[in-house]
């Protein structure tokens, strides 16, 4: 704390804009970890190789022929919105990226999870000899043959939410035995969707923590199942790798330029770790030293911060500063980094901040009113991200030391998440929003 005053707010609950001045160019760092381009490249090809399954097992990844991807929105009135709340200019233009769009699980998980259980089921069916290779019809995985031999093998994931709507519908359209452990505070219409959609769903009466134990426990007796790690799963984070390509090829074909004169700047939320960094790792590659990646976290789970801070990684809990953990970003609340995840990321990440509850809560009921887009709250996290480069010291100090021409900026908020959320409860985050506060 004395050496790194920072820590000091980020533990008195504060919000801050924190900038990763130890990494070096994207040149310099890209040599230093054990993934590359590579594994970008196989896990696009995975992707690609089960599109005809995609396309034959689910109707809203027809038009977009068994790619699951989503499009990005322009958020101009937010933006004067945020501007005015903030009492700043943002120079650039601001999008949204719309992955609570996407097919199947309307979440960002839906790029990594899912891509978790093809790779999977895609290596199952190779070791057994139920395909013969990589270029071996992938319509198979759709047949009766496939889903008898995949009702052999369990795939199991111990969640609260998000991660488990995508997990388990995924295994359960190959045919697996796909369980869901789920603790006690876990949303009901969550469990109602898995069972509809053919998952079974393990209620425990316990916390997060201990339902992904016992989770983890149940699958380890098994060696016909298989446990989907949250924390520690690299195939989860090369899945989030490809976003980073499809969003160039769109903004690409949209004429949007991105060079060293048109930074672009990426806010994502950030809960374990595996979503930002994947879709940094993945842009970096694209765009090297153009593209900025910021992870938001919130001011009460600031987990990959403080765990970076400490360079304890996931050797720190928030407890151990006294931090509660507690948010209504509850996709965001992990209150231990991702050992893997972290470790990469300090080499790649241009920084983090925090955003209060009531940040959180204003900027989606104001998203909403300005746009008509609604996300979930975890969702909601990269919005503010803008207003905090130009409204902190730290912030304007990055702009000034990178020379960036602003004015060209690509500002994007990822929007992880949304379109599940049913009505009542839309409503409950909404209303929390619209609560007068004089900050904001
Ligand atoms: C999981 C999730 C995140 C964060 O992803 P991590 O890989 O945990 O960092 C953000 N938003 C939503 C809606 C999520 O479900």
């Amino acid at each position: 704390m004395q050496e790194k005053p920072v820590i000091n707010d980020i533990v008195n609950g504060k919000p801050v804009f924190w900038v990763n001045e130890k990494k070096g160019t994207f040149k310099e760092e890209k040599d230093n970890v054990q993934i590359s381009a590579e594994d970008i490249k196989d896990a696009s090809d995975r992707w690609d190789r089960f599109a005809p399954w995609f396309e034959l097992t689910f109707e809203d990844t027809k038009e977009t022929n068994g790619i699951i991807e989503g499009p990005y929105t322009e958020v101009p009135t937010f933006k004067k919105d945020l501007e005015k709340r903030y009492g700043i200019d943002i120079a650039g233009n601001m999008y949204v990226k719309r992955d609570d769009l996407l097919p199947i699980a309307g979440t960002i998980k839906a790029r990594g999870a899912i891509y978790e259980v093809l790779h999977h089921a895609e290596e199952l069916a190779i070791e057994e000899g139920m395909i013969s290779g990589f270029d071996d019809d992938y319509t198979k995985f759709a047949s009766d043959e496939f889903k008898d031999f995949f009702s052999n093998y369990s795939v199991v994931v111990g969640t609260t939410g998000n991660l488990g709507i995508s997990v388990g519908v995924a295994a359960a359209a190959f045919g697996f035995n796909s369980i869901v452990h789920m603790s006690a505070d876990a949303k009901q219409w969550k469990k109602d969707f898995l069972r509809k959609n053919g998952a079974e769903v393990v209620e425990h009466q316990t916390d997060f923590t201990e339902a992904v134990n016992q989770g983890r426990q149940a699958s380890e007796s098994d060696p016909n199942s298989y446990f989907v790690d949250d924390e520690d799963s690299v195939y989860l984070y090369l899945g989030y790798t490809t976003a980073a390509q499809r969003l160039a090829k769109q903004l690409k074909d949209d004429g949007i330029t991105l060079d060293e004169e048109h930074p672009l700047f990426l806010w994502l939320p950030c809960g374990v770790g595996g979503s930002p960094g994947g879709i940094t790792f993945g842009a970096k590659h694209i765009f090297g030293d153009n593209v900025h990646a910021f992870f938001a976290e919130p001011t009460h789970v600031p987990s990959l911060l403080l765990g970076t801070l400490t360079e304890q990684y996931s050797g720190v809990h928030v407890g151990d500063f006294g931090i509660d953990g507690k948010t209504v970003m509850d996709g965001l609340a992990v209150p231990r980094t991702s050992q893997f995840v972290s470790e990469v990321m300090k080499h790649f990440f241009d920084g983090g901040y925090t955003i209060t509850d009531d940040e959180a809560n204003r900027d989606l009921t104001r998203l909403y009113d300005t746009e008509g887009i609604f996300l979930e709250p975890a969702a909601t996290a990269g919005l503010s991200g803008p207003a905090y480069l130009f409204n902190t010291e730290e912030g304007r100090q990055y702009i000034k030391e990178k020379g960036l021409n602003m004015e060209n900026a690509t500002h994007i908020a990822w929007g992880t998440g949304g379109s599940m959320v049913p009505k009542e409860d839309r409503k409950v985050f909404y209303e929390a929003g619209v609560r007068e506060d004089p900050k904001f």
